[in-house]
């Protein structure tokens, strides 16, 4: 049987972004059926269970197009050496943290964060993970922790040279078997909740080889590389010390540009490297909060927006909640610019468009909008506007209103995952308890190396 959602106000974000007042949508199995008035509806699905949306507004749920579950047990770290620049950061920090994660610290760090975006509205995720002492199996932790609270994935495993080729070459297996077992699973069920990536650390961190590898295997398997690209000036140095090419000229090089690969950061980039993301059709995940955390300067995104590249919005770990950095990047461009115009739309473009089109380009499946033949990932937020709520006057109220208001349902492949700020399925303070011995651990390993 399936679900019809009345009283509400729908938010479509189709073509028109079409606001529908006293809204209805019916839900059966994993998809949207239809969506329209709550009259016309109720008639029409008469034989479907019913929940009252009690006023609320209906959208689809968010993407969050880069994130990294495992930066989780970096919450409270202690940090004994010192971090002059980025380079620091990753070896000090992340090279050091990822070496000590074992397959249950990988589990734990994805459940808690898992069950924010549930809570904060977010269904969806692309996650970049590294464990090079845990390789193998880890993607399948990340599933089970995100299957567990009922969110969508794609995942990829973090490859690298930097602790040697045994690991890399696992590195490689682990993000082969993963996408193979996911499409196994997409061929019995074409609405199954994952898929995987080939994933890349970044260019400084790997050899011609481990590059000459990763373009066979998306050959293969028909999947994109997940990379992090011009984060820092070092990953150009260093590249352009090494192996003698430019970074976004290597990428390109060994055909990891194309247009099911993501490339995320991209802060320094020139016209010519401009060019060939554009001329390849190469994803761009940007990641305000991070950059700024590190200090590493600011992406021209919107200069990459004007010449067609589609870019979307990440979070890189720093939060599990999209909305947090769709707000703060926005701010932080204006502030940079120094211009009060700045941003608006490209921001609305960013979030509502890109970001549910960049899943749906790596997975082949329909998210982000209330349509029906989309998959049912949709939210109900407490948020009642106080002035006009139209196509027109939608993103002034989402970023002045709706960012900060309480998710208080929750449905991701027509299963409701959260209702009335309830995930019934588990025990969150039990988790965190469960977390915080696993990580314990993690840290007493970390301190000691
Ligand atoms: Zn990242």
């Amino acid at each position: 049987m399936g679900l019809l959602i009345y009283n509400v106000t729908v938010v479509t974000n189709n073509d028109t972004n079409r606001i529908i007042n006293n809204g209805a949508v019916a839900i059966e199995g994993s998809r949207i059926v239809a969506v329209g008035s709550e009259t016309g509806l109720k008639t029409q699905y008469a034989n479907f269970e019913t929940m009252d949306g009690e006023g609320r507004v209906l959208m689809a749920g968010f993407t969050n197009a880069h994130m990294h579950f495992y930066g989780t047990f970096a919450r409270g770290l202690a940090l004994s050496k010192p971090m002059y620049n980025f380079h620091d950061i990753l070896q000090h920090l992340w090279w050091s943290l990822d070496k000590v994660l074992d397959l249950d610290a990988v589990y734990y760090s994805t459940l808690l964060p898992a069950i924010t975006s549930v809570k904060k509205g977010v269904t969806s995720v692309i996650d970049h993970h590294a464990s090079p002492h845990a390789v193998d199996g880890s993607l399948d932790r990340i599933q089970d922790a995100l299957a567990q609270i009922g969110m969508r994935g794609i995942l990829c495993y973090e490859v690298s040279d930097r602790d040697g080729k045994d690991i890399r070459t696992q590195g490689f297996h682990e993000n082969e078997r993963f996408i193979r077992k996911c499409s196994i699973e997409k061929a019995n069920n074409p609405d199954s909740m994952f898929d995987g990536m080939i994933g890349l650390h970044a260019s400084f961190t790997l050899d011609d080889d481990s590059l000459e590898m990763a373009a066979a295997l998306c050959e293969t398997l028909e999947r994109g590389v997940h990379i992090h690209m011009l984060e820092d000036k070092v990953d150009e140095t260093l590249t352009q010390q090494h192996y003698k090419r430019s970074v976004v000229e290597r990428l390109n090089h060994f055909g990891l540009l194309r247009p099911d690969s993501i490339t995320a950061h991209g802060i320094f980039l020139d016209d010519d490297a401009i060019k060939l993301l554009q001329k390849t059709k190469t994803i761009v995940v940007h990641q305000a909060q991070s950059n700024m955390n590190n200090a590493v300067g600011r992406a021209d995104v919107f200069k990459l927006l004007e010449h067609g590249i589609q870019v979307g919005i990440g979070t890189d770990g720093m939060t599990p909640d999209l909305r947090r950095e769709v707000m703060t990047g926005y701010l932080m461009h204006k502030h940079h610019l120094g211009d009060n115009n700045a941003g608006w739309s490209e921001y609305e473009t960013m979030t509502f468009k890109n970001n549910p089109e960049i899943y749906s380009r790596l997975s082949g499946q329909k998210i982000g909008r209330i349509e029906a033949g989309y998959l049912a990932d949709i939210i109900l937020l407490d948020y009642y506007p106080p002035t006009p709520f139209t196509e027109n006057s939608f993103f002034g109220h989402f970023l002045f209103g709706m960012i900060d208001a309480p998710v208080n349902t929750t449905i991701i492949n027509g299963r409701i995952v959260m209702h009335d700020k309830m995930i019934p399925t588990i025990d969150e303070a039990q988790i965190a308890v469960e977390s915080r011995a696993c990580a314990q651990k993690i840290w007493e390993k970390f301190t000691a190396q």
